[in-house]
């Protein structure tokens, strides 16, 4: 695997040195945001429980939305839509980071740490779950994530911090791969309170076995926002040139499928609070590119006037839902600060990867 990883990376030398660049890229930073299961009606259903108070997101200068059908089902699973996402390549079902025939293709985040830009992932399950894998490894199946985690360590990434402790330490074939870690220079850590201080260099944070608790389950509300400051922090100061990053609210998806509203609610809220993170970094930095949106709808989700039992404490609706899986509805997508125009409109999944590697000067216009 070491060699694909080092012939991705050879080619995307290769793309940067032909395509790369009389004048720089007016975007420096990108913050790819990805509501894992995060449809229109669960962002609709948020802001209404909230009287309508406006989400964060909804700040976005340009909205688009984006079709997530994937190579062999036209309704996705997260495997395939982040591969889209990450790489700019529909796949099929449950592939991370190979096409439909099982080749490795190079995702926006090795692109970039390619022509010198810093780079990250955070989200709320584990790191080898299938949203940030698509941006670290390339493994024919999702379930591999044992495998997913030693391509973490092979990928050579700036930081990422999650959960998944048990892919790195707990492995059936008994190796500990965060001494492979430490010997890479990385800070290791368990609870986000180790990285108090720490401002640069690498980061791995493993903050749970697999995934981490839910909202419900209690997991801070200060976790996801106050991570995704800190990996900005960090990315920031790991390269003059610019970072990516890909920031993920994991367990949205999981209130759909469990058909769940509160889940639903509190993760996207939790989310929301971390796009605000985001935004306020684009204001204060200019040339930051903020981009939101998700993978796939789940639970088919819908809000219908009724009488409702529900708990929450709006009047008058009724959440119903279509399926305990994912649905093919098409998708918001709230795009911020520098070169946000770029994603007004309808597009495929697989533009969004390709809009933001032109962005940053990854790939020929
Ligand atoms: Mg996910
Ligand atoms: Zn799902």
């Amino acid at each position: 695997m070491k060699k694909i990883a080092k012939s991705l990376l050879l080619g995307a030398t290769a793309l940067v040195a032909v395509s790369c660049c009389q004048k720089e890229p007016e975007v420096k930073n990108i913050i790819f945001m990805i509501g894992d299961g995060m449809g229109l009606a669960q962002t609709s259903a948020t802001a209404l429980i909230n009287d309508w108070e406006p989400l964060n997101m909804e700040r976005a200068d340009y909205i688009g939305l984006q079709k997530t059908y994937s190579a062999n089902n036209r309704v996705t699973d997260s495997a395939a839509s982040g591969t889209a996402l990450a790489t700019g390549h529909k796949t099929y079902n449950s592939a991370i980071g190979v096409d439909v025939d099982k080749n490795p293709v190079a995702n926006t985040r090795e692109l970039a740490q390619a022509a010198g830009y810093a780079t990250g992932v955070v989200a709320t399950y584990s790191v080898t779950n299938a949203t940030p894998a698509a941006f670290v490894a390339h493994v024919e199946s999702r379930y591999l994530e044992d495998k997913i985690a030693e391509q973490f360590v092979e990928a050579d990434i700036d930081l990422f911090i999650g959960g998944g402790t048990r892919f790195f330490k707990e492995r059936r074939d008994g190796k500990d791969l965060t001494e492979d870690l430490k010997a890479e220079g990385y800070t290791v850590a368990y609870d986000m309170a180790e990285l108090e201080g720490v401002t640069e260099g690498k980061v791995a944070a493993l903050l749970a076995p697999n995934a981490m608790p839910t909202i419900g389950q209690g997991r801070s509300k200060d976790y996801l926002p106050g991570a995704t400051a800190k990996a900005l922090e960090v990315l920031s100061n790991n390269s003059k040139k610019g970072f990516f990053v890909m920031i993920e609210g994991s367990q949205i998806d999981g209130g759909g499928h469990d058909n769940n509203m509160v889940k639903i609610y509190e993760e996207t809220v939790d989310f929301d609070n971390a796009v605000k993170v985001a935004f306020d970094f684009a204001d204060e930095h200019p040339g930051t590119l903020v981009v939101v949106t998700a993978d796939h709808e789940t639970g088919g989700l819908s809000i219908v006037s009724g009488k409702s039992d529900f708990t929450l404490p709006e009047q008058g609706v009724k959440y119903e839902f279509g399926t305990t899986g994912h649905s093919a509805i098409m998708l918001p997508v709230y795009a911020y600060g520098t070169g946000a125009e770029e994603f007004a409109g309808v597009m495929e999944n697989t533009d969004i990867a390709k809009k933001m590697q032109k962005l940053l000067g990854l790939i020929e216009e």
